[in-house]
């Protein structure tokens, strides 16, 4: 295969890379996938848990990994968002007109889920990681799926515009006391964030994936206490932030290891030129408040997809690295992208200013939206379909 060259090289081993190489080796493309070889055997199992959308869902489902992944999935059928002086906002999936509002999955079988379809995958073969910008193998386009840090964007030249947070997203898997009934909570608690995410293990119906994004100097001392200490900590913080709540979720233990990601907001200027586009992290970062930044980076999948398998039924002479072509699929996500990375960031801005003033405008403008019944069906639907 090597020796008549490739239609797409794919560089990057997470799951937006995996992701993309099998869909466009279901659309018969060949695929040449330069994975770093550390891939296969991550030094650590990822903790975290992943809200995924119906657009996402939608397409493992065509990859056929769904199936399988759904074993380590939990639907959540309501969302309960409160603020730090009394605002709430809560979504159902009854309500919204949906089976569930996401799904939560566990990030390390995606991964592993992903990795194993892509060994019965046809006209997919494994080469070595590029070497600057160029790839080992010759192909009409190379799609770059490294995630934040990648190497081949900046030997591209493209300016990765980046705003550090100074805030941690703290994650761990919790065991609660009593069942979650598919219930995901959230507080903004001014300057963190807490999101306990259902999840069906290790207990079933009563475990959670927890996001805790905080400052800097909170994660590294959360980082550096012991499970009791943590627990002492996380439990202490649900009490303060709702006590009815905490009430119903009972006490929370720690049943992973703690892990801590440095979060910030960033965007590609460019997400294309001749023969090379960028998806997933590569091209964007947003703060997972909002459970977006994968979400996002299948959208992008299933979008070059589409305009790729478009431009061959309708301008068959064109290369797959054609400009053109490459710039539809930027121009239809640069859009939606902004405007995620907008409201996350616009959220985040909003409940790190401790003034009375506007701590009462955002929590009395969170009830207005409670209230609101078709400006909740909206949000619904933009998280819904990133
Ligand atoms: C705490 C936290 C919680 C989150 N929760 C959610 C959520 O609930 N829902 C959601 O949608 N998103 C969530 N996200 C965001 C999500 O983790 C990312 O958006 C997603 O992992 C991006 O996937 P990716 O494949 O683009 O990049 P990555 O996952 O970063 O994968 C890129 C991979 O490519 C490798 N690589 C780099 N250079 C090369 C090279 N030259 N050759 C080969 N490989 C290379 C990297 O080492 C890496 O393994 C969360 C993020 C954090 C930090």
């Amino acid at each position: 295969m090597s020796a008549t060259g490739f239609d797409v090289c794919v560089s990057g081993s997470g799951a937006v890379a995996m992701s993309l190489t099998l869909a466009l080796s279901a659309e018969g493309w060949r695929v040449a996938w330069a994975r770093s070889p550390e891939a296969t055997s991550p030094a650590k199992a990822d903790v975290r848990t992943y809200a995924l959308n119906a657009r996402a869902i939608t397409l493992l489902e065509r990859l056929r990994v769904w199936p399988a992944l759904k074993a380590f999935s939990s639907p959540v059928f309501e969302m309960k968002i409160c603020g730090d002086g009394g605002g709430a906002l809560s979504f159902s999936a009854w309500q919204q007109q949906v089976t569930e509002l996401a799904w939560i999955v566990d990030a390390a079988a995606l991964e592993r889920l992903l990795g194993e379809a892509l060994r019965f995958a046809p006209r997919v073969e494994i080469v070595p990681p590029l070497q600057g910008a160029q790839a080992p193998v010759k192909a009409a386009l190379l799609a770059i799926c490294e995630g934040k840090h990648s190497g081949t964007r900046a030997d591209l030249g493209v300016e990765f515009a980046r705003q550090d947070y100074g805030h941690w997203g703290v994650a761990t898997r919790l065991k609660a006391e009593r069942p979650h009934n598919g219930v995901a909570r959230q507080w903004f608690r001014s300057p963190d964030i807490l999101a306990l995410l259902p999840f069906n293990q290790p207990d079933p119906d009563a475990s959670y994936g927890l996001v805790w994004s905080v400052p800097k100097e909170r994660a590294e001392h959360l980082l550096s206490l012991n499970t009791a200490d943590f627990e002492l900590e996380l439990n202490d913080a649900v009490l303060q932030s709702a006590p009815e709540a905490a009430e119903q979720i009972g006490h929370l233990s720690v049943a992973s290891e703690v892990a801590g990601w440095p979060l910030a907001l960033a965007q590609a200027d460019r997400w294309m030129g001749p023969g090379w586009v960028l998806l997933g992290d590569a091209a964007h970062q947003v703060h997972p408040l909002a459970g977006q930044g994968l979400n996002l980076g299948l959208a992008d999948v299933d979008t070059l997809v589409t305009v790729l398998r478009e431009a061959r039924q309708r301008e068959p002479w064109r290369t797959l690295g054609d400009e053109r072509t490459l710039r539809r699929y930027a121009r239809r996500r640069e859009t939606p992208t902004r405007a995620m990375a907008g409201l996350t960031d616009g959220l985040l801005h909003l409940f790190a200013d401790q003034r009375g003033p506007l701590k009462d405008l955002r929590n009395a403008g969170m009830t207005l939206v409670e209230r609101l019944g078709p400006v909740k069906h909206w949000l619904v639907g933009r998280a819904l379909d990133a």
